[in-house]
């Protein structure tokens, strides 16, 4: 049984010590005047002119080429909500940590005093000479799609906000390992998704460039289903507005194949999982509480595969599995942006790898046995180690392949090998 968390050992654990999370090391010789003479002036002028003399050596002379800017105005933090920028700043240094741990990237969080667009854009474009990638972290809709569109616009070096893409790119590899087991073609479901925000929409999307038919989608946001009489809707959210006659969200699921939650907890009850088709899948993402109880859905018809974002059920849908991996890709290839096929070799590459066996050291890591691809098992673990090596190579590929690489990778082998030591 894992231990139960209470509010004053997380206190006590960003508190104890140096307070916060993460810190700021040398990577290079410090201890002598020689070195400081090097590390510092004169010395320093020798890189400074390089760069100076040609911009691209600012790869070769400086940390950029492994920093990434975790960036957020705290709009929308965690389940939180809209707390504010040092509110949400333990969040971001914490995205630091698992950057570092997961993938060797260094970060630097940064939280941004605006709640405007125009502002945001520009304060992060003026900040484009220090990094090699950009995360945007914790930023409410619809300004999230808006910034994150006129940046990769007008960055050269990648950017992705992880509440719409991550989501997006974990929740599709649990979606195609899902009907693979219960043998359905994705053209061919009806998917039902609660919720019409950052994470919803960036699902929507990537589930149709994997071959979900428009046609089949019914969503539904606060106010109802989107359908093509309502006069509110953006256009994003048109492309998905039903034709149909459907109102509530317990028809619009029957018969429905995937229903995939992204709004708030326990809306959905186990009678309109039993009028889902057979072997129905059933994302409930919603954090901290998912739309149904993980216990509730199961408990109600034997043939369901479930996912949550929580870890304490089997199939959890964690952001982890993907931006440390994304992100190290795109930086070993100098990719300038994360693009589509990007996003698609993550997937797969996920979708791929929970189908392998599993090492002794993640089913240990799990305190399980015997962690076999199967319906409580379709995606990968967060510790699994593989992860690395697995996802990092097909998105530093895909970016290759796409076109988006200043530097591509020749041996993949040795690229291998340096992830894995
Ligand atoms: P968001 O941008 O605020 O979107 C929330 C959406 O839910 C909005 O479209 C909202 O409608 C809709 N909504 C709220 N109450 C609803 C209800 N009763 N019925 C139907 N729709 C309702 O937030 P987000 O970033 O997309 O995140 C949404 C949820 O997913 C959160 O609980 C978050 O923790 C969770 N999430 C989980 C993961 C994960 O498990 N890996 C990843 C990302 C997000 P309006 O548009 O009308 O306001
Ligand atoms: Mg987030």
């Amino acid at each position: 049984m894992a231990k139960k968390l209470n509010k004053q050992d997380a206190l006590d654990y960003h508190a104890m010590g140096r307070p916060g999370k993460i810190e700021v090391i040398p990577t290079k010789n410090t201890k002598t005047q020689w070195d400081l003479s090097l590390a510092y002036s004169p010395g320093v002028a020798e890189p400074c002119k390089e760069i100076h003399r040609d911009v691209e050596n600012v790869y070769k002379y400086t940390a950029k080429g492994n920093l990434v800017a975790v960036i957020s105005n705290g709009t929308a933090v965690l389940g939180l909500g809209d707390i504010g920028p040092e509110a949400g700043k333990p969040v971001m240094e914490g995205k630091a940590v698992l950057f570092k741990i997961f993938a060797d990237i260094d970060v630097f969080d940064i939280e941004l005093n605006t709640r405007d667009v125009d502002e945001f854009v520009q304060v992060v474009k003026a900040l484009e000479p220090t990094f090699g990638g950009i995360n945007l972290e914790d930023i409410k809709s619809p300004e999230c799609f808006a910034i994150e569109e006129r940046l990769k616009k007008e960055l050269k070096i990648p950017i992705m906000h992880d509440d719409q893409h991550g989501t997006a790119i974990i929740s599709s590899a649990a979606l195609l390992n899902a009907l693979e087991l219960v043998k359905k073609k994705i053209d061919k479901v009806k998917i039902v998704i609660n919720g019409a925000g950052a994470a919803a929409m960036a699902c929507a999307k990537l589930y149709v460039a994997l071959g979900a038919k428009l046609e089949n989608f019914v969503m539904f946001d606060k106010n109802g289903v989107l359908n093509t009489s309502r006069t509110d809707l953006t256009e994003m959210h048109t492309q998905f507005a039903t034709t149909s006659k459907v109102v509530e969200l317990g028809e619009a699921m029957k018969g429905a194949d995937v229903f995939v939650g992204l709004s708030v907890g326990n809306v959905v009850t186990p009678d309109m999982i039993k009028g889902m088709a057979k072997n129905p899948i059933v994302f409930a993402m919603a954090n901290p509480d998912p739309e149904i109880a993980y216990d509730l859905a199961i408990g109600s018809r034997p043939d369901v595969i479930m996912a949550t974002g929580r870890s304490d059920h089997p199939n959890q849908v964690n952001n982890v599995l993907g931006f440390p991996y994304i992100f190290r890709g795109a930086l070993d290839v100098r990719a300038t942006q994360i693009n589509e096929a990007m996003k698609l070799a993550a997937v797969k590459a996920l979708a791929e790898l929970a189908k392998e066996p599993v090492p002794d050291i993640v089913n240990l890591a799990y305190n399980e046995r015997n962690l076999f691809f199967g319906p409580k098992y379709i995606i990968p673990k967060p510790l699994d180690p593989r992860l690395l090596s697995h996802v990092a190579p097909a998105v530093a590929k895909a970016a290759m392949d796409s076109g988006v690489a200043q530097q591509p990778i020749t041996n993949w082998e040795d690229y291998i090998e340096v992830l894995n030591k």
